[in-house]
């Protein structure tokens, strides 16, 4: 089957703004205890507004850039390259969350490398469904059934609950994050993601939409995280039981939703014409960035941080592929000194928000627990 990777194909007007994301991000500063003993990793006693990281890995077969995916046959050598980037991670004092596929959970050596990290410690190991190739597969693979939500909700739930079991059974635990392949969740997904004890989402990418592509669109998602449990996975809803942690998307501008509206204008006639968009993206007047070291620079990622930590408890999620830790395997790390670079960025970026932003590093899972912490004490008071 022939269906295209993961293209963000446009843009459009939402509604979210810093003042928005203000007040949902601050509804977590008090939120550093845990709200019970499922948490994994060690919080420590932080109830300040200081913003929180967490570096997510989508972690999957490689070969997925051409244009082709397949059900069977795949390989997932680009793993090895995993143990060099939590080198990194561990020097950094980050504890990076892998959301592992059936690939990855099906060989041996690849979880065996997980397994290692995950048992010591330095990591969440989260759900990441690719359905075409996810047990079990009774749907014909196309474009449009490449996203999980396109499916029926009793296929989306079998292939969730299978990973879910291959996972606890490879690592020991029950995982309680999850990103959707090709960010395809939408609300049925995420019911059934609540109802299989799932805590935390991270498959919704704001200010995009992929409804071109017959995918979802997050043109109206909120940047920051949010409790989902309504009709909409783009609208909060205060009594939902699964937070979903947006992957980081915004602008170099202050006010996301002016330039939000101001990109949108520019993409249609007759500004489309004449390429403004392009041309104030490059010349760095408006551009839209998303937090990954596979499509922005160091310097336009510490752009983002800086947009984001105008608002207090900020939650910046970086994402990229396990794929491009190894070079040749995708198409943003060619070689060696690619590789190097890569990693360069992500150290930059992250020691600027560490240092500069006086940050903190977090799993998705630490997050959620923090939010349902900070929900049960407001219910007390
Ligand atoms: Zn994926």
């Amino acid at each position: 089957m022939a269906v295209t990777r993961e293209t963000e194909t446009r843009t459009v007007l939402n509604s979210s703004s810093p003042q928005q994301g203000r007040s949902i991000a601050s509804s977590g500063q008090a939120a550093s205890s845990r709200a019970d003993g499922e948490g994994q990793s060690e919080l420590s006693d932080d109830s300040s507004d200081r913003p929180r990281l967490i570096v997510t890995i989508d972690t999957e077969e490689e070969g997925l850039w051409g244009g082709r995916y397949r059900m069977t046959g795949n390989t997932v050598e680009n793993i090895r390259g995993v143990p060099r980037f939590q080198s990194l991670c561990d020097q950094l004092g980050i504890r990076p969350v892998y959301l592992v596929d059936a690939p990855v959970v099906q060989d041996d050596r690849a979880s065996a490398i997980l397994g290692e990290i995950h048992a010591a410690g330095g990591c969440e190991i989260g759900t990441h469904v690719h359905p075409w190739c996810n047990p079990p597969i009774d749907e014909v693979a196309d474009q449009r059934e490449s996203y999980l939500c396109n499916l029926p909700e009793s296929l989306q739930r079998a292939k969730i609950e299978w990973l879910t079991e291959a996972i606890s059974e490879r690592f020991g635990k029950r995982p309680v994050s999850f990103r959707a392949g090709r960010y395809g969740l939408d609300i049925t997904g995420a019911r059934v993601l609540a109802e299989l004890g799932y805590r935390v989402d991270s498959s919704v990418i704001p200010f995009t939409d992929y409804s071109a592509d017959r995918g979802p669109d997050f043109g109206n998602a909120p940047w920051q995280p949010y409790w989902v449990g309504g009709e909409d996975l783009c609208c909060a809803a205060a009594s939902g039981k699964l937070l979903e942690v947006p992957v980081s998307v915004g602008f170099n501008r202050s006010s996301f939703s002016r330039a939000m509206r101001c990109q949108s204008l520019l993409g249609k006639a007759p500004f489309r014409w004449l390429r403004l968009e392009g041309i104030l993206d490059r010349s760095q007047v408006l551009k839209r960035i998303k937090l990954s070291p596979e499509q922005a620079t160091a310097r336009d990622m510490k752009t983002l941080i800086d947009r984001y930590c105008e608002s207090p408890s900020a939650v910046l999620v970086m994402m990229f592929h396990s794929s491009s830790l190894v070079p040749g395997e995708s198409p943003y790390v060619g070689d060696e000194s690619e590789l190097e670079e890569f990693l360069g960025r992500i150290a930059e970026t992250c020691r600027y928000f560490l240092e500069s932003k006086a940050g903190v590093s977090r799993t998705l899972e630490d997050v959620a627990v923090e939010r349902k912490a900070f929900r049960l004490a407001a219910a007390r008071v």
